[in-house]
């Protein structure tokens, strides 16, 4: 039986991981509203949460990961006159909403891939779950904590807060919410400020509408995910994780609604990945600091002093612990490539003299060799160590910490200038040590650094072909280059200099 400790944000303690049904575990995770592109803030809590399900998958359970797509109802600003992000998004680029909807996710996805994120088992959308959301809302208006006004309905968070303990994993307290909940536009209808939209009406010119039993409107933000993790996990399930921003309301309306829904509070542990900062800044649109992925990767945005890597990105993620705060600069990057091409180098070095041994399995040094004062005893307690600090709520920083204090010892072993002989079960220890934390627990991959310089030569060559072809007037040629290129992701651009530029999309 395992001994991981989860940081639960409900009890706000370290607590003993116990799965509800082992060695099943369900685990849900907020996905992204695909309303727009994916940026850097978006990185953390996936990339947070395929190192949980990783090492769960290690642990030996098996885990049904499911992290949905919000492509409906979540609203600009809560409760204001029914704009929701898709819409909006789609009006503004002159798309469908389900056009909208596909761009993003697929753009989506890519970033995953980019940061070897492993795909979760379900990943339900909100549009596809309309029937559940439906038939939620009808149970809590069954049981007297919702109501209906005008063809919206909203959740009676008053008369919930009376019988049940609201705001417990937000610390919000009701009474100071009724007092400093800002009046919105459109919001005269609730009977009070504290409720919340579990369906909308609506109006006239909202091109994404459903029947319902209220009229034509539309799912409120929150239900969705009740409706998907209970559909897919069952009620109460193991795990539920999302950004620290995702506590109040979103998190703290869907414990309601689940509660008066199916009689108990829907989630055993809550994890939350803490905020990525900026320089010491806040993201957000008002400070013009929002890094989409593919600015992060090419390099294109005015903070950027240069390309990185996706997996420069996500082992710098990684470097700190999920629930402490995080701070980009192009200093702290360039120093995480650093950092982690010297672990790969190690990790190469390790491979090149364990291939230099006979196969088979190499006797464990006695353990009288073992002192915690000697070369060998110190390795092993750091190896051990790696495990002790996954287990402690999954500490990925120390891990690498661990990582890094074996890097000079191998380094040395290397160039033989230790003076003494590692045993060759150190060294395998040491191979799998790496092996298995680097690749499998923290997804990292090596990167290959004359990728890009290779893609770009191939790339100058294949626009001097088609600018020949061009000059012999020999267009299928030049169409057929340009047409293969866009399926790769990559766009050319004739200038009006004549030259050829390139981006990738
Ligand atoms: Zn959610």
């Amino acid at each position: 039986m395992s001994e991981l400790l989860i940081y639960n944000s409900l009890t706000r303690q370290k607590e003993l991981f116990r799965p509800l049904h082992p060695p099943y575990v369900g685990l849900y995770v907020c996905g992204p509203t695909v309303s727009g592109e994916s940026h850097l803030g978006h990185a953390r809590p996936y990339i947070t949460f395929d190192v949980v399900y990783r090492y769960l998958r290690h642990l030996g359970y098996q885990v049904r990961y499911v992290r949905n797509i919000t492509d409906a109802g979540h609203f600009e600003e809560e409760g204001r006159e029914a704009e929701d992000k898709i819409a909006k998004g789609a009006t503004l680029e002159k798309l469908e909403p389900m056009e909208l909807v596909q761009k993003y996710t697929r753009l989506f996805h890519w970033g995953m891939q980019q940061f070897n994120c492993l795909d979760p088992n379900i990943e339900p959308t909100a549009t596809g779950h309309i029937i559940e959301q439906i038939s939620m809302i009808e149970d809590i208006l069954a049981k007297g904590y919702a109501y209906v006004v005008n063809g919206s309905v909203y959740f009676d968070v008053v008369k919930y807060a009376a019988h049940y303990p609201y705001g417990q994993l937000s610390g919000r307290v009701l009474d100071e919410l009724l007092a400093t909940t800002r009046e919105l536009e459109g919001q005269e209808e609730k009977r009070n400020k504290a409720d919340f939209a579990l369906w909308k009406k609506a109006p006239p010119q909202h091109i994404m509408r459903w029947k319902s039993p209220w009229g034509e409107g539309f799912p409120g933000w929150h239900i969705e995910c009740s409706a998907m993790s209970t559909k897919y996990l069952g009620h109460p399930f193991d795990i539920h994780g999302g950004g620290m921003d995702l506590l109040f309301p979103h998190h703290e309306c869907e414990i309601a609604q689940s509660t008066i829904a199916y009689g108990e509070p829907p989630v055993r542990y809550w994890m939350h990945n803490n905020m990525i900062t900026i320089n010491g800044r806040k993201m957000g649109k008002s400070y013009n600091n929002v890094i989409k992925l593919t600015e992060l990767f090419s390099g294109q945005h005015p903070l950027l002093e240069q390309p990185y890597h996706p997996m420069v990105v996500r082992f710098y993620i990684l470097q700190t612990h999920y629930r402490s705060t995080l701070d980009f600069s192009n200093e702290a990057l360039q120093a995480a490539e650093r950092g982690l091409q010297r672990l790969w180098e190690a990790f190469d070095i390790l491979q090149k003299m364990a291939a230099t041994f006979p196969d088979g399995k190499h006797q464990k040094p006695a353990a009288d060799t073992l002192a915690p004062d000697n070369l060998e005893g110190r390795i092993h307690k750091l190896c051990m160590d790696c495990r002790e600090a996954m287990d402690d709520d999954f500490n990925t920083a120390r891990v690498l910490a661990d990582l890094f204090e074996l890097v000079p010892i191998i380094n040395a072993a290397g160039h033989h200038q230790l003076g003494e002989q590692l045993s060759p079960a150190t060294i395998q220890l040491l191979q799998h040590t790496f092996s298995l934390y680097m690749s499998e627990i923290l997804g990292l991959q090596p990167i290959r650094k004359q990728d890009s310089r290779l893609v770009e030569a191939l790339l100058e060559l294949l626009i001097d072909i088609r600018r020949e072809a061009r000059l012999r007037k020999d267009y299928a040629t030049s169409d057929r280059i340009r047409q293969q290129l866009q399926r790769m992701g990559i766009q050319l651009k004739d200038e009006k200099d004549g030259s050829v530029t390139y981006s990738f999309q």
